[in-house]
């Protein structure tokens, strides 16, 4: 039997709200202190680790407090600042323009999807941590682990961000956007991994329509999460 919309909407604000058991410490992974800190460490973020990216960011923060600072910085001196978070040409280039685009803008990040999507750098996912966790506006933010999980949880098939984005949005209320994107990716970086998924450990298991893709004998899985919390979650599962 396929299941039913109100079905579905149901299994997901269950799930939703497990997730928040699960990862109580869920939040924004990028170190930052001003909307224009966070927009620059989600660009650099593509393709690196947000532990990387913060190992970078105190040194470029101080370096270059304003967008006017990044407007007029020296790229060669940029470049080597960012290159441990690989691509570093690309992102200096963005950087700048940014940088460049927000002095022509007043200097402030703006504060609507719309208008940031516009500025250089700055995709729609993005826009939706910057919504998200500088500003307080809901968003979803669909990268590699939300995409992954939502289809492995069923939530949707969706495959394109922005139609997932949507897809999502109509199923969990508005305020729980930010949170829900956070603990989604939580559980995709700890527990529910590409390769490998922790299923023996994990605590959605009853749940999960793709329980079993990977162990499902209980001690090999807890060798597969990863975090600080691996204790609490392998509990939850006792
Ligand atoms: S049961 Fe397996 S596939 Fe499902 S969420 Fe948990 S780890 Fe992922």
């Amino acid at each position: 039997m396929p299941e039913t919309d109100l079905a579905l909407k149901r299994r997901v604000r269950k799930m939703a709200r497990e997730l928040a058991v699960i990862h109580p410490d869920a939040h924004c992974e990028l170190n930052h202190e001003t909307p224009l800190q966070l927009a620059v460490a989600t660009i650099l973020s593509a393709q690196c680790t947000d532990a990387k990216v913060n190992e970078v960011t105190p040194k470029l923060f101080a370096r270059y407090p304003s967008a006017a600072d990044y407007a007029a910085a020296d790229r060669a001196e940029m470049e080597e600042m960012i290159k441990p978070t690989g691509f570093f040409r690309n992102k200096t280039e963005s950087l700048i323009s940014l940088g460049a685009a927000l002095v022509e803008r007043g200097g402030d990040v703006p504060r609507t999807l719309d208008e940031l999507v516009t500025l250089p750098g700055i995709g729609r996912k993005t826009a939706n941590v910057i919504l998200g966790n500088a500003f307080g506006v809901p968003g979803i933010t669909v990268d590699t682990h939300f995409s992954r999980l939502v289809q492995r949880w069923e939530w949707t098939d969706q495959t394109d961000p922005v139609k997932i984005e949507h897809a999502i949005g109509a199923l969990v209320p508005k305020a729980d956007w930010t949170m829900l994107s956070h603990r989604v990716i939580f559980h995709g970086r700890r527990v529910c991994h590409a390769k490998k998924a922790a299923c023996g450990a994990c605590p959605l298991a009853r749940q999960c329509p793709s329980y079993g893709i990977g162990p499902t004998d209980r001690a090999a899985a807890i060798k597969l999460l990863k975090g600080p919390r691996v204790a609490e979650i392998a509990e939850m599962t006792e």
